[in-house]
């Protein structure tokens, strides 16, 4: 615990920073406030996006936009990597009018960013040692964050929310301490923030956390601080992006995989990539004016295929999530501890109705299917259990994983001995533009600033400047929280009966919120395939996941896979492994109707979603056999 000298040194600390800010707020001006003269271009990428008859072009149409470009007419940009930054960065670029191509070697989000915690920060952290060092570069980041958290709540309402999380205080210092650090936040937010802070007492802290505890072995709860930050349903999120690029014209292809550079023979200049395609195997040239490397994790990787000893960039380390059941967490509420014993952050969230704990922190090797540690379940299982006062239990695990954070040094940088949370952007070779580390939430400030570097650097001619501070995504556009009603109200979701009969049966409430959520304005569109294909039967006991998602997703979210629809079309295997795998072959069935496969790729679905599912500790998860917790 600090000493007294300490604890005024830290309260002098938030007083001054809180000056500074107050004088900062005025001064900033809001960017999703400002028109940067891209009205028109909005105007026109916005009635594509909005259009109910809407349809991204199927995959083959754009694997053969990638074929078609060549050395003397190539696409503008080629983007390498199809997670969040990438997907971001091809959104950016196709909305200022560039011909950009998109090539993710697996699927949409298939990497780090389907398995963050789902918080769209405002940088509450950053504040924290803004005010310890008095460092306004530290508060700067806070305000970008802010900035960013806003624009990624309001440019896709239906995946993104905001919400309450509540810090437990076990002394009247720490009371203090964190009200009047989340006041400052507040107050840093100015225009920006999402509700108010405030403090409960330990009484109204527990009518509002049921499962929190008021004593623990030495210590008695003083009363709690509630703070708002956003959530959002990442990887859903992610694929959106990929969507609404498609829309606006990029050329995305998901399974597709770059093998290597093609470079100009005298400048030595990067001018395309030999592309995989990891669905036929079969392989082909693309030509572009600039790559951009947003491979994320593996940007080293594709840095080397350009020059063999290029410095590494990336530090990776892992983090890993459980998942339990809803009861742990009280819906719309959240619990973060900044530092446990240990010194280690650890929250317990609600999410699609069931609770995310985590997380860790640790070295760990790159690869494309991180695996959870048990050693790190139960840490985490540890952690959260000093807080609480509902028996916790490894059988209570319904599912978990682990992400590998991309943390980014710059390689051109002096001081090597900064890794920093926030974006790298560099051009380390020529005509490869990589941008890495930040964060999911600043996605959208890190493909602007990779887009206008790729610009500088292949001379590209925008028809405007950057405009998706400002643009809705796919689905978002004249969605409303209450849009689920339509649905409950006006259709029915035709299902089978066991004995093979199909009977209209009402679409139920927790069924139209899911859709409403996950799907946006184009949530009718998924209820229409319920009804009239009698495809309204849930795939899992207990989740509002409907067979009508999966031919949706076929049709019109490139789901090329069981395990894309399991992990990041619909969040089954995230949220319950054991659920997922008692869903997986109606999905597989319903999918092979879609792509035409034979019995063959079948077998060969089902075999990789159950190596998938194996990656998420399932094995030793909670199972359940006819409703009983075994
Ligand atoms: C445990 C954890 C929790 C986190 N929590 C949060 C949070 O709550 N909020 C927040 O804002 N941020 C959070 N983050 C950070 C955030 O998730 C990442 O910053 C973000 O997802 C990184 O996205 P990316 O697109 O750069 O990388 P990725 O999502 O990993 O995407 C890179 C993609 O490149 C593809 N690729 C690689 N090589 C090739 C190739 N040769 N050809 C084609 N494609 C290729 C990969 O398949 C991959 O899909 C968290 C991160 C972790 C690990």
């Amino acid at each position: 615990m600090a000493s007294t000298g300490t604890r005024l040194r830290r309260l002098a600390g938030i007083a001054t920073v809180a000056a500074t800010a107050a004088a900062c707020t005025s001064l900033t001006p809001s960017v999703a406030s400002s028109d940067r003269g891209g009205r028109p271009a909005r105007d026109a990428v916005r009635r594509r996006i909005v259009d109910p008859n809407a349809a991204v072009p199927p995959r083959a149409v754009q694997e053969s936009v990638l074929v078609g470009a060549s050395s003397a007419n190539p696409l503008d940009i080629l983007v390498i990597g199809g997670g969040a930054t990438g997907s971001g960065v091809a959104l950016d670029a196709a909305t200022r009018g560039l011909r950009v191509g998109l090539v993710e070697r697996e699927d949409f989000s298939s990497g780090t960013s389907s398995r963050s915690t789902k918080l769209i920060h405002g940088g509450v952290r950053y504040l924290e040692k803004a005010v310890f060092n008095l460092d306004y570069g530290q508060l700067k980041l806070v305000f970008h964050a802010l900035e960013e958290r806003k624009q990624v709540i309001d440019n896709a309402p239906h995946l993104c929310h905001a919400l309450p999380c509540m810090t437990p205080c076990f002394n009247w210092f720490e009371v203090v301490y964190f009200w009047m650090g989340l006041k400052l936040y507040d107050l840093v937010a100015g225009a920006r923030l999402l509700h108010l802070s405030r403090y409960y007492s330990a009484q109204e802290s527990v009518e509002l956390f049921p499962t929190l505890a008021r004593k623990g072995k030495d210590r008695v709860l003083k009363g709690t601080v509630v703070y708002y930050d956003g959530q959002m349903n990442d990887s859903r999120l992610n694929v959106g992006l990929a969507c609404t690029a498609a829309l606006a014209g990029a050329a995305v292809v998901n399974y597709a995989e770059v093998v290597s550079f093609l470079k100009d023979e005298v400048s030595e200049r990067i001018i395309g990539a030999r592309i995989r395609d990891n669905l036929s195997g079969q392989e082909f040239d693309t030509y572009a004016k600039v790559v951009v490397n947003a491979a994320g994790p593996f940007c080293d990787s594709v840095r080397k295929m350009a020059k063999a000893d290029a410095p590494p960039m990336i530090c990776p380390s892992s983090g890993v999530h459980i998942v339990l059941p809803d009861y742990y967490s009280p819906e719309g509420m959240g619990l973060i501890v900044p530092k446990t014993k240990d010194g280690r952050v650890v929250f317990m969230l609600p999410w699609l109705g069931r609770t995310v704990a985590g997380t860790t922190d640790s070295n760990t090797a790159i690869t494309m299917l991180p695996e959870p540690h048990e050693d790190e379940i139960q840490f985490i299982l540890g952690a959260i259990c000093d807080y609480l006062n509902v028996k916790v239990r490894r059988t209570d695990v319904l599912s978990a994983w682990s992400g590998i954070r991309p943390l980014a040094v710059d390689p051109s940088a002096k001081n090597t001995e900064s890794i920093s949370r926030d974006h790298v952007v560099c051009e380390d070779y020529p005509g490869l533009v990589t941008i890495t580390g930040g964060k999911w939430t600043t996605y959208r400030s890190m493909a602007e600033d990779a887009v206008n570097s790729a610009i500088r650097s292949g001379k590209l001619k925008p028809a405007n400047e950057c405009i998706t501070d400002n643009l809705r995504l796919v689905g978002g556009e004249g969605w409303d929280p209450a849009s689920f009603t339509v649905l409950a109200q006006q259709y029915v979701r035709m299902k089978r009966t066991y004995g093979g009969k199909v009977v209209p049966g009402v679409m139920d409430t927790a069924a139209a919120k899911h859709l409403s959520r996950a799907y946006g304005t184009f949530a009718e569109r998924v209820a229409a395939i319920a009804q009239d294909e009698g495809l309204g039967k849930r795939l899992a006991h207990g989740y509002p996941f409907l067979e009508a998602e999966v031919a949706y997703c076929a049709r019109f979210e490139y789901c090329e896979s069981a395990v894309d629809f399991i992990a990041r079309r619909s969040r089954l295997a995230f949220l319950d492994t054991d659920a997922a795998s008692r869903a997986l072959p109606r999905v597989i069935e319903i999918l092979a109707t879609e792509h035409q496969w034979d019995k063959s790729r079948k077998k060969q679905e089902e075999q990789k979603a159950k190596e998938f599912l194996e990656t998420f500790k399932s094995l030793r998860n909670a199972q359940f056999h006819d409703g009983k917790h075994q």
